[in-house]
């Protein structure tokens, strides 16, 4: 058996400062409640942080759906163009998908620019798979999943709030324009379309999440409480006056009125500083796959400038923002408790470093995982303040999407021991 080594002193204190007590989560847990009554309540004036926007969702799927459809998905790494065939509840929807990267010149050019190249692919589909107006003109329905806030007109229209991680794309316009045989049926954001998704497996699904490169909930909540929309709220007859609508949380934005500034760290303010969007989507920025790599190459690059890992000298292969990347955390967390394959194998093989000291793959594994918890943790803590809201008098299925979610071997088990630990009750 090995001891472990003690850790320096700085390298503590960089952990610590990325370690939040319970006490910090049941506050920021109250302060997202609040931020959540806030955006609910907001009519007119300021728009509050946390935007609760509406999706015109008054039901969610059963199973029973019959008919073909076709469904892009933009919003993160990558862009989907699909074609899927519902055939009702005994057999499995049959899927037809291209996958494309975005290229990044898109992704900050012209909007113009972005739906061209979006209406090329979506051309491209429909002929190679030989797509076309029904005989009597009937135009071919589609679903559009766009990870971005949009302020909805109705269920199959809406405008831009904002971009978000890593899009900036100027005038953004309708795929309307493009004259394709296509009719948007319906705007969903990507946790709308999760929990849609996740209610054709479990009716019990009131709550979606999604822990990608963003983070984003979208839930289940009563009409009456969205006095914002009530005007527009009123012609829907599903479920009654009072029946269900989802809401598109965008607790990204969480924390941009300044709630979180005392939780953030020094390198938590460098990225926001550095980002896009500078002030905005600061919960997301805590959580989320884009940024948490960063955050752990921050924190070594201020132990190699003190001197204390590495000779004092940045690995060439970690000079530059955004080289660390978030699967390494994944990998490096992969080890079992006081053993460093995983570890000494990325920081040599992958990272170029010719030595590493033992205490070095102990700290840069201290980091990692200081981060990843605090962000399994902190989507916990939605997550339970979603669930007071509701007060869900039995069980509540919780859909979770996301590469982070996915694949890192304890973001799962932690997140799930948070949400119990800050509700027992549900
Ligand atoms: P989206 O871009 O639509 O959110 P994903 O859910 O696949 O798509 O999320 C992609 C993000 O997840 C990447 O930006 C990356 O930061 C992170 N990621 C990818 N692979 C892993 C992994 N193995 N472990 C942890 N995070 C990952």
């Amino acid at each position: 058996h090995k001891k472990t080594p003690e850790l320096p002193e700085k390298a503590r204190s960089i952990i610590a400062s990325l370690s939040l007590s319970t006490d910090d989560y049941k506050a920021i847990g109250d302060l997202m409640a609040s931020s959540f009554e806030a955006g609910l309540k907001a009519s007119g004036g300021p728009k509050p942080a946390v935007k609760m926007l509406c999706s015109y969702v008054t039901k969610l799927p059963a199973g029973s759906e019959t008919g073909d459809y076709l469904a892009l998905d933009l919003g993160g790494t990558n862009y989907r163009v699909l074609l899927v065939r519902l055939r009702g509840s005994d057999q499995e929807p049959e899927i037809l998908e291209d996958v494309y990267a975005v290229p990044q010149e898109l992704m900050l050019g012209d909007g113009a620019a972005l739906f061209t190249f979006i209406a090329g692919t979506l051309r491209d589909f429909l002929q190679a798979n030989q797509l076309s107006a029904g005989p009597d003109g009937e135009r071919l329905k589609l679903g559009f999943t766009f990870s971005f806030p949009v302020e909805q007109h109705g269920l199959s229209s809406g405008s831009l709030i904002m971009w978000t991680k890593g899009f900036a794309a100027k005038g953004v316009e309708a795929i309307d324009k493009a004259a394709l045989p296509i009719v948007c049926v319906a705007l969903v954001n990507d946790t709308v379309g999760t929990l849609a998704s996740c209610a054709l497996e479990d009716p019990r699904c009131q709550i979606a999440a999604i822990v990608g490169t963003g983070s984003n909930a979208a839930y289940v909540e009563r009409r009456s409480s969205m006095e914002r929309y009530s005007d527009s709220l009123a012609g829907v007859s599903d479920g009654g006056p009072d029946g269900p609508v989802v809401v598109n949380t965008e607790w990204g934005n969480f924390g941009a009125d300044g709630c979180l500034d005392r939780f953030q760290t020094d390198f938590d303010r460098e990225i926001d500083k550095k980002s896009l969007n500078p002030g905005f989507q600061v919960f997301e920025k805590l959580i989320s796959g884009m940024y948490l790599g960063e955050i752990v190459r921050l924190a070594i690059k201020s132990l190699v400038d003190d001197g204390i890992i590495f000779g004092g000298r940045m690995p060439e292969s970690l000079v530059q923002p955004m080289t660390f990347l978030t699967k390494y955390l994944s990998e490096i967390e992969r080890d079992p408790p006081k053993h460093y394959y995983s570890t000494d194998q990325l920081l040599t093989v992958d990272l170029g470093l010719k030595l590493v000291h033992p205490i070095e793959a102990v700290i840069v594994r201290s980091i990692c995982e200081a981060v990843s918890t605090r962000s399994a943790f902190l989507v916990a803590t939605g997550i339970a303040s979603l669930l007071k809201r509701i007060k869900p008098s039995g069980h509540v299925t919780v859909g979770i999407d996301g590469s982070l979610f996915k694949f890192h071997p304890h973001f799962p088990e932690r997140m799930t021991r948070k949400v119990q630990e800050l509700c027992p009750d549900y």
